[in-house]
């Protein structure tokens, strides 16, 4: 294959006041891998301080117009980039798949539709977003204003790329605020197409501005940026303690969603098969690259046995392989983190896990035969205080233990740094309420795993992040709350 250069179709540029800019001669590039083969399949721009620089002239200009639009015309505008991302599904879904390494039925049924999703809902929630008022009696009214914070700054991660990208850009903008959002540097192919859709759907120059690039390079750039007024970040744990830090003494507003070590708590009144379906997919969905996966499996002990049998049994039939083909599960996004995953597999060997299945690279034939692919594993016998458990792995790659009773589930479910989501399973809604109010996590699931409503609050505790995103969290977040007290007298 022929290695593209800056001047080819394959070289992904910035998007700055509603242009796509080809990277000048003397910026730096970088490569854009296809995990399922290993090859660089394209070039992208590694933006400068410079092109910050006039991201931000851009949004600035583009601010006083599209904060002073009526929401119903903001609306109007996210409605378009909605309604254009589902016809262009099959092509986004295409590049997302081949970006990433996910199977392409996952990206035609959940990413890409969410992405539009994403648009749509927060075009309508502005419409219907509304601001308190207090009256003191006869004396004064207090109301509340909810302006937006301005030019604020959007960073996602790779393992959802437009799906996350979008999921702060559609509050942000439908907020009022103009947008410098940098997808990350190994999935910049739908975050650039959708640049051409803003363009399509006359979205006003300036209003959302891409830079792409490292995270250490643009990003960090992009979060010590004086006139960026607030970072809503999502990535790893490590990251966010080093954009938190960059950020909190220039008092920006911050939200952080950050990587999770899940549990997934299996009673033995659960519904067996939807159970065993519910497990598998939250184990193993993208690859396990998902901060929402279940990577700690706790079932109570008296169906352990059986349950493990069942569970391996629904692994074995697990389809690896080429994404662009029917499988359950592709590649992993890169070899350095393929390589963390196999490093992690090790780990677990030696702190006397035993591996009941997978725990290897897998050599898929054809044209992926240098892709990143990791056997669905599953690793029995580890305490809660080991580094497998505790840390996350980000892979296929899952802990199954058997539990005595609800007190332990509990202080397993509760036993690492981490407060991200979990899922509890079983028919017992009284057991399953007490367990919900217990659970330190931001997300509970009763029941099932990753059934998403919009409106909800959406967010980790403790070291899986700090606020909320969804629903009226992520326009309260991307607005500036200012109270104004009327005196009658
Ligand atoms: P990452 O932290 O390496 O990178 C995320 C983004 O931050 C990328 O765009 C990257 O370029 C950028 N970045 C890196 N260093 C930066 C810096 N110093 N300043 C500014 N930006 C910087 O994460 P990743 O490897 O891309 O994603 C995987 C992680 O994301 C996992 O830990 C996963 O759990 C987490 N995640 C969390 C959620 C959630 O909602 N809580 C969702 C998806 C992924």
């Amino acid at each position: 294959m022929a290695t593209p250069d800056r001047h080819s179709d394959h070289c992904i540029g910035n998007f700055i006041g509603g242009e796509i800019v080809q990277p000048p001669a003397d910026a730096q590039l970088l490569d854009n891998i296809e995990p399922a083969t290993g090859q660089v399949y394209g070039k992208l721009v590694d933006s400068s301080d410079g092109d910050l620089q006039a991201a931000v002239a851009a949004a600035e200009a583009a601010l006083p117009h599209w904060r002073g639009l009526d929401p119903e015309e903001r609306a109007r505008y996210l409605e378009r980039i909605a309604a254009l991302i589902e016809d262009n599904l099959d092509a986004l879904a295409e590049a997302e798949s081949r970006d990433n390494g996910k199977p392409l039925a996952l990206a035609r049924s959940v990413d890409i539709p969410r992405a539009a999703a994403n648009f749509r809902f927060f075009a309508r929630a502005i419409t219907q977003f509304a601001s308190e008022s207090h009256a003191m009696g006869e004396r004064a009214i207090n109301y509340t204003l909810r302006a937006p914070l301005g030019i604020v700054g959007c960073i996602s991660p790779w393992n959802l790329p437009l799906y996350l990208f979008t999921w702060k850009i559609a509050p942000a903008l439908a907020a009022g605020n103009c947008v410098i959002a940098k997808p990350s540097e190994v999935t910049p192919k739908t975050a650039s197409m959708l640049a051409e859709i803003c363009q399509k759907a006359g979205l006003p120059a300036g209003v959302l501005n891409i830079l792409h690039g490292r995270g250490s390079g643009i990003g960090s750039a992009l979060v010590a940026h004086p006139k960026i007024a607030a970072i809503s970040f999502t990535g790893g744990t490590a990251t966010g303690a080093r954009i938190a830090a960059e950020a909190a003494p220039r008092f920006k507003k911050l939200s952080l969603e950050l990587g999770g070590k899940n549990p997934t708590l299996v009673f033995a009144d659960c519904d067996w098969e939807k159970t065993l379906d519910g497990v598998l997919r939250a184990a193993f969905a993208n690859q396990g690259q998902i901060c929402l996966c279940g990577s700690r499996i706790y079932v109570e002990s008296s169906i352990y046995k059986d349950f493990k049998a069942a569970l391996l049994q629904r692994v074995a039939k697990l389809r690896v392989g080429d994404p662009l083909t029917q499988v359950d599960q592709g590649a992993l996004i890169s070899a350095a983190h393929m390589e963390k995953v196999l490093n992690a597999i090790t780990q677990a060997k030696e702190e006397g896990g035993q591996i009941l299945c997978g725990g290897e690279r897998l050599q898929v034939e054809g044209r992926c035969r240098n892709g990143y692919f990791v056997a669905p594993t599953l690793i029995e016998g580890l305490p809660i205080d080991c580094r497998t458990n505790q840390q996350e792995i980000f892979g296929p790659v899952a802990t199954i233990q058997p539990f005595a009773d609800e007190e332990e589930a509990l202080q397993l479910a509760n036993g690492t740094g981490y407060g991200l989501a979990t899922s509890v399973w079983s028919q017992n809604l009284s057991r399953c309420h007490r367990l919900a109010g217990q659970l330190d996590f931001g997300i509970v699931w009763i029941n099932c795993w990753m059934q998403r409503d919009l409106r909800t609050p959406f967010g980790g505790m403790k070291n899986s992040g700090v606020g909320r995103e969804g629903g009226w969290e992520a326009l309260r977040f991307f607005t500036e709350a200012k109270n104004v007290c009327i005196d009658y007298a």
